[in-house]
């Protein structure tokens, strides 16, 4: 099956959407509202998967650092995701947009009648114009916090899992980084941006390192991951950095940004 052309997956993680404090991060959430409306506006399909639920909600619970107990963790999730959307909803809001919350759990998909119904949901939001907005389900879910795979590392495989499920054209995985580097950029000063990756392989998860600041989780090893199962399916997967988010402007019209991970045929 071929992908929809028009539709766009746009991951932002906790780096992004919070600052060094780990509250909201007000500008970055406005103009990347502003930025997915206008170009939902140019008659692109927008799913947007968004993190940052339990670094907010810990800093609106007031905890003095961020959770490390897993029913404070989830705790702020549920606090933090609630946040969130107030946000998305009312910066979506001004430019007259409907925003729809789906929270998902890596089982959900694994189950077929369970993966049906999420695909006819997000085509019925879809075919509304309306733009869904996706994040783990933490606060019923402890293999993302918790485990030591995290499946879908900080949301980093929950958006290829999203991306295949919807029949994507691209990913795009905004991040704290202008995207994927010969070697972590953080550690070595001579680490070089990779401008296009045909294919993932070993020696390319070696180039990985771990997550880069406090608040991600995820690094570039899940990204990775991610974009391995989506390229695989047909879809490319770009992933650059989202301080400005106006950057998705460039990714649509075509212009070279960040790492391209290129689409296999399928
Ligand atoms: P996000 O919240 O955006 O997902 P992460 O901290 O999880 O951010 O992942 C991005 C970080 O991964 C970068 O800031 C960087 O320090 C780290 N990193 C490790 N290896 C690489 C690499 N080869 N290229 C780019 N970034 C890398």
């Amino acid at each position: 099956m071929g992908v929809n052309r028009n539709r766009i997956v746009v991951k932002v993680g906790t780096s992004t959407l919070t600052n060094e404090l780990g509250n909201s991060n007000l500008r970055t959430v406005e103009e990347l509202s502003l930025t997915l409306s206008d170009i939902q506006n140019k008659g692109y399909e927008i799913i947007l998967v968004s993190s940052g639920a339990i670094a907010i909600g810990a800093q609106k619970m007031h905890l003095a650092e961020k959770p490390t107990e897993l029913r404070m963790k989830q705790a702020a999730a549920a606090v933090g995701q609630c946040e969130n959307m107030f946000l998305y909803d009312k910066f979506f809001g001004y430019y007259n947009k409907t925003v729809a919350q789906i929270l998902l759990n890596a089982d959900d998909i694994g189950d077929e009648e369970k993966k049906e119904n999420l695909a006819n949901t997000f085509e019925a939001l879809l075919e509304q114009g309306i733009i869904p907005i996706v994040n783990e389900n933490d606060s019923v879910s402890y293999k993302e916090i918790e485990s030591d795979e995290k499946i879908f590392g900080d949301n980093d495989m929950l958006s290829a899992v999203v991306a295949v499920l919807c029949r994507a054209d691209k990913l795009v995985i905004l991040s704290d980084i202008d995207g994927f580097y010969d070697k972590d950029p953080r550690l070595w000063k001579t680490a070089k941006l990779m401008k296009r990756i045909e294919s993932i392989d070993e020696t390319t998860y070696a180039l990985a390192g771990g997550a880069g600041s406090r608040r991600g989780t995820g690094g570039m090893r899940t990204k990775l991951q991610a974009a391995d199962i989506a390229t695989a399916q047909g879809i490319d997967v770009i992933v650059t950095n989202g301080k400005d988010p106006r950057i998705l402007y460039d990714i649509v019209d075509g212009k070279e940004t960040g790492t391209l991970f290129a689409a296999k045929k399928v």
